[in-house]
């Protein structure tokens, strides 16, 4: 039985494909954008989060934990001890919830069962499940399985991807699906390896021999104001865009700051502090230089 690692389950989404859907977050990118919406999907492995608003010092944590009493000081333990082994003790015994354990592994089958509950609200929608991430790719044969069994009890699929994965396994899971929604996050390669630490030369590549197979592909550009809202880079990715093989629709997702307290928590740097939610001036410039060469485009997801 497959199995892989989730960080999160989203129920009652609209901003991720059509309809009400439910989305599971995948654990692990090999991207690290600088406006990164979910930090605590970057590791590939299960890791201990801190929310020290909610800490109220009581010290369970420490109590619960098999290297606690080794630990120097009182009260709460820190976030990352040497010996930890992920066990999650400490956030079992947290009255408050301050501490978590993010990441658990879950098998195909039992996770197909849980989305499978949310049917009702799919049908009734024209919703489904969407797997993001994180990136998807980066567990190709869970990915796979999951789609195959979500396929399987009929449910719709969209897979939400940077496409910075083997080709084969984008097929492989692109055939499995019924709406790709696929990350174009700057156009020029050095402006992209600046912003997300890759190239994004197979990710264009990708995208090509993806649309040559695959009708159903939405673009999703985050536009974050001074990183990648620069209008010849946004106009060269439109032109790229409009000649592909059945032109995608685009969707232009505005950087919003709810992501900034959980950089904070993970202890990852971000860049983000000054950085406003784009103007609707702003965002109507940007919609004309796809909207220009032919793109149908909408705001949101
Ligand atoms: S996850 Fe387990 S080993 Fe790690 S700090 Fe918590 S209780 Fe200790
Ligand atoms: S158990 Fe929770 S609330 Fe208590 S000290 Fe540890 S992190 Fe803080």
């Amino acid at each position: 039985m497959e199995s892989g690692t989730i960080f999160s389950i989203q129920r009652y989404s609209t901003q991720d494909g059509p309809g009400i859907r439910t989305t599971v977050f995948l654990k692990g990118c090999p991207l690290h954008c600088a406006w990164c919406h979910n930090p605590e999907s970057i590791s590939p492995r299960r890791e201990i989060v801190v929310l020290e608003t909610r800490c109220v010092g009581c010290g369970q944590c420490r109590e619960a934990c098999p290297f606690g009493a080794a630990v120097p000081s009182t009260g709460p333990l820190p976030p990352r001890i040497d010996a930890c082994t992920l066990c999650g003790a400490c956030a079992d015994a947290c009255p408050t919830g301050a501490r978590q354990l993010i990441g658990r592994t879950v098998t195909v089958d039992e996770l197909a069962l849980q989305l499978a509950r949310d049917r009702v609200f799919f049908e009734d929608s024209g919703g489904g499940v969407t797997i993001s991430g994180g990136e998807p790719l980066a567990q190709p044969r869970f990915l796979v399985a999951l789609l195959e069994a979500c396929r399987a009890r009929g449910l719709h699929t969209a897979l939400d991807t940077a496409g910075f994965g083997r080709w084969e396994d984008l097929r492989d899971a692109a055939r499995l699906t019924d709406l790709v929604l696929y990350d174009l996050k700057a156009f020029d390669s050095e402006r992209h390896r600046r912003l997300t630490g890759v190239s994004n030369g197979l990710i264009l590549d990708n995208l090509r021999l993806l649309a040559g197979e695959h009708r159903r592909v939405w673009i999703r550009v985050p536009l974050v104001p001074g990183f990648n809202d620069d209008l010849d880079d946004l106009a060269r990715m439109a032109e790229f865009v409009s000649r592909l093989p059945h032109p995608p629709l685009v969707n232009l997702l505005p950087f919003h700051r709810t992501a900034l307290l959980k950089f904070a928590r993970l202890g990852l740097d971000h860049a983000l502090d000054g950085v406003a939610t784009p103007s609707a001036a702003a965002l109507a410039r940007v919609r004309e230089v796809f909207a220009n060469v032919g793109l149908s485009v909408k705001v949101g997801g």
